[in-house]
């Protein structure tokens, strides 16, 4: 894995340290659920698609990234 340059302030989602701009800090996804899953229901004869998770992004500073 790869440590990016930071172009935005951010906050390590670890140690909640700030990530400062020109700072290294590593992306990472995390999952809830199973994003994968998704199935199809019928409300009032209308199908629709219902997802059983999801990912979102998080920031991990310098330190927590070697770290991890
Ligand atoms: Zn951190």
């Amino acid at each position: 894995m790869k440590l990016i340059k930071c172009r935005q302030p951010a906050t390590c989602d670890t140690c909640k340290g700030e990530i400062n701009k020109g700072d290294l800090y590593r992306k990472r996804t995390k999952s809830v659920g199973s994003p994968r899953k998704e199935t199809v229901e019928y409300s009032d004869g209308y199908p629709s698609y219902v997802k059983h998770g999801f990912t979102y992004a998080i920031k991990l500073c310098e330190g927590c990234a070697n770290e991890a």
